[in-house]
């Protein structure tokens, strides 16, 4: 598989934030969101060809309970992403891998948590969503809308009716900074007494990777 960088750092998103883990990173990425902050990820010849016993092989020592795999996009290498996947749950880890929501995730092992984008009209890729994966998600998994302005959240809101996401899986709100404020944010959420989730990416207040 084309891995671009694989470390430990921070959960800095959703429902374990906070925790040490270890992150897979994968090269390539068929999308191009406006607010992308991994741009360097999104090129497929980044990084480098890896089997699925050198990332296990490149994971941090000590070993940590949870693995996430992100990108770029996880779901472009689906057959070695289900290949890891496999190897690290049978290996006793917590395996997260997030996904733009573009390509579907149902090939996935059931024991993974899908974190799953839902790509909102403001990140300009709101036309590529792969909509048959709200109708498979469970309440493992965690649908993530990332938002950038007023109508982005009016936009999330629908969704969130529209497909009951609120009752199916954890649901999270993410400000698109610098272009939407968390404190504008946390007001509306208030407002509008939303059950979901206030999502702030605290890796990116600690300078974490
Ligand atoms: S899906 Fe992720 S990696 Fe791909 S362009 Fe969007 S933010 Fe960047």
């Amino acid at each position: 598989m084309r891995v671009f960088d694989i470390f430990r750092s921070i959960q800095g998103e959703g429902t374990r934030a906070g925790l040490v883990m270890d992150f897979v990173r994968l090269a390539g990425c068929d999308l191009a969101c406006t607010y992308c902050d991994t741009p360097e990820a999104r090129d497929p010849s980044a990084g480098r060809d890896m089997t699925v016993a050198d990332v296990l092989a490149a994971l941090p020592s000590p070993p940590v309970p949870c693995v996430e795999i992100t990108g770029g996009e996880p779901m472009l290498q689906p057959k070695e992403v289900g290949a890891l996947v496999a190897r690290l749950i049978a290996g006793g880890r917590e395996v997260l891998v997030e996904t733009s929501g573009a390509h579907l995730v149902q090939g996935l092992d059931a024991d993974a948590v899908r974190i799953l984008d839902v790509k909102t009209p403001g990140s300009g890729m709101a036309h590529r969503m792969c909509w048959a994966n709200l109708d498979h998600i469970t309440h493992r998994d965690e649908v993530k809308f990332v938002l950038t302005d007023r109508a982005d959240y009016e936009w999330a809101k629908q969704v969130v009716a529209r497909y009951r996401l609120a009752d199916r899986a954890v649901v999270l709100f993410s400000p698109a900074d610098p272009s939407l404020s968390a404190a504008a944010l946390t007001r509306w959420l208030i407002d509008d007494a939303l059950p979901v989730r206030l999502n702030l990416q605290i890796h990116k207040y600690l300078r974490l990777p």
